[in-house]
């Protein structure tokens, strides 16, 4: 089967990524709310070390809000250009992907807004296939060079064995379903994390996701949160020689999207500036502004829960069943957390740290003193 944009609409490319919240606030002159992401289950066949969201994977769950809700406030959202759906595995239950996903997909067409899933696609091809005629990007995450990788990270928190015969088969499944939706056209996303484990084959895994045919490789730091809180740290210098590798031997063709970054164009170190303005100048090369309370909230659809990051633990900020949306990202933006982080330098296009970044790495800074260094 064949998967295709709608006619007439721009590519995704270096050029237009509408979930960089950097867009819209030069489009608008201040943040304003763009992205939603709604959490549709908590349910995992996986349980990986590092899971940002692994303290919330239940083995249960209860019934969702009425979809109609939802998107009801969605319809409130006149600025709204980009949904992402995650988990858990959002695929984990075909209901799901009948009565939230592919609705909330066609609701997203409708609309003429993109729309991401976040998967770990080791299900089977067929319910995948049910998604991607009306998704844009399906994101999956990708750290392993072999399939006793893809064991030891993937099956860390279980509390059970998982054999490695079985967690094999579900490597293969994932990399299969991976090629056989980028074949179709789908535009597939690998997200690798720079980590402990896979700083030095970060090479590696980037050569095996273009084999796969994916049209990006992103790339983050791992941050202490969730499951990962436990986890070694690499220095500044590993995972800025980690960076540098990359860009040496990556594949020119393909898109990298650099994320959640501890570095800065306002930095005192002339090394951290001079990989910013590498990564600036590369081809085919993107550094992505955090979207996480600047562009983007996230909505729990079993609770209602509004919350404005995934990461820094920041209890839910609101809730859709009594409150706008615009209302509580309104009331965010006025918070002294946000605001403490909330700098703009146009000439670098950045604007600001993730609330984790700073909280981990700039505690006493005030990012609004600071400038970008030409
Ligand atoms: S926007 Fe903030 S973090 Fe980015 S370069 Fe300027 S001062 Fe530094």
């Amino acid at each position: 089967m064949r998967f295709a944009s709608p006619a007439g609409w721009t590519p995704l490319s270096p050029d237009y990524d509408p979930w960089d919240p950097i867009r819209s606030l030069q489009r608008y002159g201040r943040h304003r709310l763009t992205s939603v992401e709604l959490t549709v289950t908590h349910l995992c066949n996986m349980r990986c070390e590092h899971c940002a969201v692994g303290d919330s994977l239940t083995m249960k769950e209860a019934p969702h809000l009425p979809l109609n809700a939802i998107l009801r406030r969605l319809d409130e959202l006149e600025a709204l250009e980009t949904i992402s759906l995650t988990g858990g595995e959002p695929t984990f239950r075909e209901q799901t992907v009948r009565e939230i996903i592919v609705p909330v997909l066609k609701y997203a067409r409708s609309r003429g807004i993109r729309s991401q899933l976040n998967s770990n696609v080791t299900l089977d091809y067929e319910r995948y296939e049910q998604i991607a005629p009306y998704l844009d990007v399906m994101h999956i995450s990708f750290n392993y060079t072999q399939a006793a990788d893809f064991h030891r990270v993937g099956f860390a928190r279980t509390g059970r064995d998982v054999s490695p015969d079985a967690s094999a088969r579900m490597y293969e499944r994932m990399m299969d379903n991976a090629r056989r939706l980028s074949e179709g056209g789908l535009f597939v996303s690998a997200e690798s994390m720079i980590n402990f484990r896979t700083h030095e084959k970060i090479v590696d895994i980037h050569k095996l996701i273009v084999e796969m045919g994916c049209k990006r490789h992103e790339v983050h730091p791992m941050y202490p949160s969730s499951f990962a809180s436990h986890l070694p740290m690499l220095t500044r210098e590993q995972m800025l020689a980690a960076i540098d590798r990359l860009l040496d031997e990556r594949d020119p063709a393909v898109w990298m999207l650099f994320g959640t970054l501890p570095l800065f164009a306002c930095s005192d170190d002339p090394e951290e500036r001079r990989l910013i303005r590498r990564l600036r100048t590369e081809p085919n090369v993107t550094v992505r502004n955090d979207p996480d309370g600047r562009n983007r909230v996230n909505v729990n659809l079993f609770s209602g829960d509004v919350y404005v990051t995934d990461f820094a633990a920041i209890p839910a900020f609101g809730n859709v069943r009594d409150e706008r949306l615009e209302d509580v990202f309104e009331r965010w933006q006025r918070h002294p957390f946000q605001q403490g982080v909330s700098c703009h330098c146009e000439s670098a296009a950045c604007c600001g740290p993730n609330l984790l970044v700073s909280n981990m790495y700039y505690r006493d800074v005030d990012f609004r003193t600071r400038r970008a260094i030409p």
